[in-house]
């Protein structure tokens, strides 16, 4: 019977996963650049993680499921909230500020389409104990860096959740919340429905219509204190000196929402400009507090999460090859064959004969697999101390001692 894999999961072959792993390098490369170190946390955790403000969005998306003891626990959705928790438990006396970044797979329920699965990974950081402009301007700038290192064509849009929020301060938390979502979503026909459903008046309607629109330079942030005269827009503009300064190029945007509950400040995302169609958001970030939630002190902290599945997508790494031998044995001269395949594998990917086969058949297995050069080994040279070297590539055939094999391939 064969057996197919779950909905929303995928199987990744080699070629694939050669892939993966120079994207991931180039990340870990840029992260600990920045000072990040790696952290892994449980691939599921107490639901109750998840559940306490991730926001509805996740909760219907979360792989919730009991264990034998009867315990409620969940695949991770994320990593900002296991990775806070851990904080909480294992960090609290660690100097500040904590940099941690992870890479790790995620899982949730949702409808499976091109760039979106039921698990997929993520790499992200953690910047944990500032609260300072200069904290959101490292994390973006580190986002930004990675993604051009890759060399993703994308727009990055930051934005401040406080202005929406500051519109928002005398509706109830739920309904507050609902329409962040809403707005997160994009979806302006359920967000008009929903403002008039309750009751939201008129000005404040267009308020947060006219303030959902800002996107552009630094002017924006005039029409946005036309808007809400009262809000600080400090935090704002010395994030954007810093990114100016460093030559980051993003747009505002105080439409961004995110869809989970927790951020606080400064927000941003990155869109591909191709290759995704609708699931072009491949990085999410902001800052948030979620330590006292957990049962800490109440803690800045602030990051992001790189969707890897759609980077992985759209992105053309150069994938290092390395030189490819195969040792061909005559009958009787297996040993032989692996002492000296063993000897190659200092300086490159070296295979035997494990079938039994001829020597003619393991040549046209060497050429099927792109060997660069097949080493032969027969009774009459190696009774010499030499062995027959064929460069695939060119046809090309010398005998070589064993002592100068080493050069040759
Ligand atoms: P979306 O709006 O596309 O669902 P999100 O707001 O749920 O994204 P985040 O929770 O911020 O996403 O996660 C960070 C990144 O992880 C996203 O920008 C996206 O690239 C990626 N991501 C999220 N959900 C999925 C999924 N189901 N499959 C693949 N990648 C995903
Ligand atoms: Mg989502």
């Amino acid at each position: 019977m064969k057996i197919e894999r779950p909905r929303g999961t995928r199987d990744f072959l080699p070629e694939e996963m050669e892939k993966r792993r120079a994207i991931e390098a180039v990340m870990r490369r840029v992260a600990e650049s920045y000072g990040y170190r790696e952290v892994l946390t449980p691939t599921f955790e107490h639901l109750e993680l998840f559940t306490m403000k991730s926001g509805e969005g996740i909760v219907e998306e979360i792989y919730a499921f009991k264990d034998k003891g009867g315990r409620d626990l969940a695949l991770r959705p994320e990593l900002t909230a296991p990775v806070m928790r851990m904080f909480v438990n294992e960090c609290v006396g660690m100097p500040k500020p904590l940099r941690f970044y992870y890479f790790a797979n995620c899982f949730r329920y949702e409808r499976p389409q091109k760039g979106r699965y039921r698990e997929f990974w993520q790499f992200g950081v953690e910047l944990i104990g500032s609260a300072s402009p200069l904290a959101d301007a490292e994390v973006i700038s580190l986002a930004y860096d990675i993604m051009k290192e890759l060399k993703v064509k994308f727009d990055l849009h930051v934005g401040h959740v406080g202005l929406l929020r500051h519109l928002l301060r005398d509706l109830e938390e739920e309904v507050a919340s609902k329409i962040m979502r809403l707005i997160d979503k994009k979806d302006v026909e359920a967000l008009e429905s929903y403002l008039e459903e309750v009751g939201v008046n008129r000005d404040l309607r267009d308020s947060i219509f006219s303030m959902i629109d800002l996107v552009g330079g630094r002017e924006v942030i005039d029409s946005a204190r036309e808007i809400i005269p009262d809000f600080d827009f400090g935090h704002v503009e010395r994030v954007c000196e810093i990114l100016d300064a460093l030559d980051v190029k993003y747009r505002l945007d105080f439409g961004i929402a995110r869809g989970l509950d927790y951020y606080t400040g400064i927000v941003f995302e990155a869109y591909a400009k191709e290759g995704l169609g609708a699931q072009n958001q491949i990085c999410g970030g902001g800052s948030y507090r979620l330590a006292h939630l957990f049962g800490g002190e109440d803690t800045p902290a602030t990051g992001f999460a790189l969707g890897f599945d759609r980077i992985a997508e759209i992105c053309e790494v150069r994938v290092e090859e390395k030189r490819k031998v195969v040792v061909v044995g005559f009958r009787g001269l297996e040993k032989e064959a692996f002492r000296i395949a063993n000897m190659l594998r200092k300086k490159a990917v070296v295979v035997t004969d494990v079938m039994g086969r001829n020597v003619k058949k393991q040549l046209s297995y060497a050429n099927d697999i792109r060997a660069d050069f097949a080493v032969i080994v027969g009774e009459r040279e190696l009774r010499e101390g030499k062995v027959a070297v064929k460069d695939l590539r060119s046809g090309e055939q010398i005998v070589v001692g064993l002592e100068e094999l080493l050069n040759v391939i």
